[in-house]
């Protein structure tokens, strides 16, 4: 479970987050959908502290992240910890591309989490059966499609056995006709009940698998609320508005 409390985050002058809240329990499917620029993958990057929030509180597992006054968080050890528990897949698949996939997949666990290698390996190839790709564990991601490259990224964000997974616009990079089966694999993960934060553009989806629905502008969350709710009768003008631009 993941609670997040009046977030901030400020580049300079300009305030991008300007108080955020919201708690996904163990299995809630929070969909966050907003315009561009409106702080979505800035939330993402503060959860996961590749950004310094510059306020507010971050509680994954019951574990307060302890910010200073200024926003710096004040141990590095507890920071790497929460990261262990936060599976993160990009726009970008971001894999290491000297590596074969079951390598990016086994790469966490065996080298910062201390996995036996034997173990990680075996693991790593259920994961990849599981987002169906058993026949490419030692092929290099340059020569795979950009759908087949986004599944094997969640198979390695998986690997670390996240209690949260914290997915950006995972589709917004892939050719219209892969789009499907990457969504088909983050539909499992929601019927199976994973915990996650999901950024996406792709309304039908949002609708159909989140719990929670946070409608971002201007970092400040404008509507949430059920997915029938939120897309069937959006309170917010803006809301009306974007729901209709993004049809
Ligand atoms: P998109 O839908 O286009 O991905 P987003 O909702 O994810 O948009 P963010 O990437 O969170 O938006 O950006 C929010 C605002 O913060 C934007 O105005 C952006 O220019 C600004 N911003 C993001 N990262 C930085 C940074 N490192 N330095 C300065 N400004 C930044
Ligand atoms: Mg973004």
């Amino acid at each position: 479970a993941i609670r997040i409390e009046g977030l901030r985050k400020c580049f300079g002058e300009l305030e991008v987050l300007r108080g955020v809240s919201l708690t996904a329990h163990k299995g809630d499917v929070v969909a966050i959908i907003g315009g561009s620029g409106s702080g979505k993958s800035t939330l993402l990057r503060c959860v996961n502290f590749l950004e310094t929030p510059s306020g507010g509180r971050i509680v994954i597992n019951g574990e307060d992240i302890k910010m200073r006054a200024d926003g710096t968080p004040t141990h590095r050890k507890q920071i790497e910890k929460a990261r262990t528990r936060l599976g993160m897949v990009f726009q970008s698949f971001n894999l290491w591309t000297h590596r074969t996939l079951l390598e990016n997949v086994i790469e966490v666990p065996v080298h910062v989490l201390g996995v036996p290698r034997a173990e990680a390996i075996e693991r790593a190839r259920t994961l990849l059966a599981r987002v169906g790709l058993s026949e490419k564990a030692d092929t290099y991601p340059a020569f795979l499609s950009g759908g087949q490259q986004q599944r094997a990224a969640i198979a390695r964000a998986l690997a670390i056995e996240p209690s949260v997974m914290l997915f950006d616009e995972p589709t917004s990079a892939l050719d219209p006709e892969l789009v499907g089966e990457v969504l088909s694999v983050i539909r499992d993960l929601a019927a199976e009940g994973r915990t996650m934060l999901l950024v996406t553009h792709e309304m039908k989806f949002a609708r159909e698998v989140a719990s929670h629905v946070i409608y971002l502008h201007n970092g400040i969350i404008e509507e949430e609320g059920p997915p029938e709710a939120v897309f069937s009768a959006p309170k917010s003008e803006r809301l009306k508005q974007f729901l209709q631009t993004v049809a």
